[in-house]
């Protein structure tokens, strides 16, 4: 098998070029996203290895099927990149990884959370400028706030758990709840009035996408505390902007953003950046904005190696994998 490997960064190569040649399948690696115009490089491989934001349209899959690519492996959980149904039509297996280390996000998101209620970011800057002040970097317990975890799945419950050990109340919301669990699930009406943070972990969908919106950031609690290491379209990113403009949410931790595909993972600091509303985000004191990194421990990128080479093993060897998405 022979596997094209899109927007590859130094630590995916360091990870998956050693697994490959154990595995016996051949690998190239490319610095590109998969987009129409780089549709040739898959040229003579059976297979195509994708992260978040390479966009599987349909008119790619249109490509991928006239190169004969048998299977799109997505070396990630979320799917929403890739048109899966469109693929199915055309006889291309789609694969994910759906767990690779759920304490890797949860871990992040609790990073983020302490990090924007208790300045860090603010901290550390100052000390290295011998600015011992303590003015501004007031924060609050998280010990007794209530926080509203919406979607309870792998990474979801990681963070319940973390956020318990912190005495902190948790109440949940899941459009399918884990049934017979002890979770205090909650209509999504009540985790937005009644959560002090809410932290959303639930996927990308038609009817996830913006459900947090101006609507909605009307009826939470003032001053609470969004954290988003899900996907970013969960969130109008205009709508967030208006609320911390107005003053009604406290502080956002993002480890997403809808329209990162155009910035993260790249380093953009001689641009100048055309998305006002990304840029006019990050200029706020109480945003703290990480570039889709949640992922990023060693274990997880040991996870996501192994999981993609046994998914492309298990399809060579016609053996049905519970990683397909379908
Ligand atoms: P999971 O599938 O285990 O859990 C998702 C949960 O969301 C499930 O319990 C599901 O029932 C629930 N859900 C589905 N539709 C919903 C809806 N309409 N409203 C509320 N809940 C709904 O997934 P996971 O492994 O916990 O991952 C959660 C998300 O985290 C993924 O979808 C992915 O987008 C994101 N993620 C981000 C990173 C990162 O680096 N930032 C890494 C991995 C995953």
């Amino acid at each position: 098998m022979k596997v094209a490997f899109f927007d590859t960064k130094p630590y995916d190569r360091e990870v998956f070029e050693p697994r490959f040649k154990e595995s016996g399948i051949k690998a190239k690696f490319y610095d590109t996203r998969l987009c129409e115009d780089d549709c040739i490089l898959v040229k003579g491989c059976d297979a195509v290895c994708v992260f978040v934001n390479d966009d599987i349209n349909s008119k790619v899959i249109d490509l991928l099927s006239s190169y004969e690519v048998k299977i799109i492996a997505l070396r990630c959980a979320g799917f929403n990149n890739v048109d899966y149904k469109y693929a199915a039509s055309k006889g291309i297996a789609v694969v994910r990884v759906p767990a690779y280390s759920p304490y890797a996000v949860a871990e992040h998101a609790m990073a983020l959370l302490l990090t924007v209620n208790r300045k860090i970011h603010k901290a550390y800057i100052r000390t290295r400028d011998f600015n011992f002040s303590l003015s501004g970097l007031t924060g609050f317990d998280l010990h007794g706030k209530t926080v509203g975890v919406i979607g309870t799945g792998k990474i979801g419950r990681v963070f319940m758990d973390i956020c318990k050990g912190f005495g902190m109340k948790v109440i949940a919301y899941d459009k399918f709840p884990v049934e017979g669990s002890d979770i205090d699930y909650r209509p999504l009406e009540e985790i937005y009035k009644e959560s002090d943070i809410i932290s959303f972990h639930c996927p990308l969908t038609s009817e996830t996408f913006h459900m947090f919106n101006l609507g909605t950031i009307n009826r939470v609690k003032p001053g609470v505390v969004i954290i988003n290491t899900s996907r970013g379209a969960l969130i109008d990113s205009e709508a967030l902007l208006e609320g911390i403009k107005q003053k009604k949410i406290g502080a956002a931790c993002l480890d997403v953003y809808e329209e990162e595909s155009e910035y993260f993972y790249e380093d953009k600091s001689g641009n100048i950046i055309d998305d006002d509303t990304l840029s006019r985000l990050i200029s706020m004191p109480n945003v703290i904005v990480t570039s889709h990194q949640a992922f990023l421990t060693r274990e997880a990128l040991q996870n996501i190696a192994a999981t993609t080479i046994q998914n492309l093993k298990d399809f060579q060897n016609g053996i049905e994998t519970e990683n397909a998405v379908k």
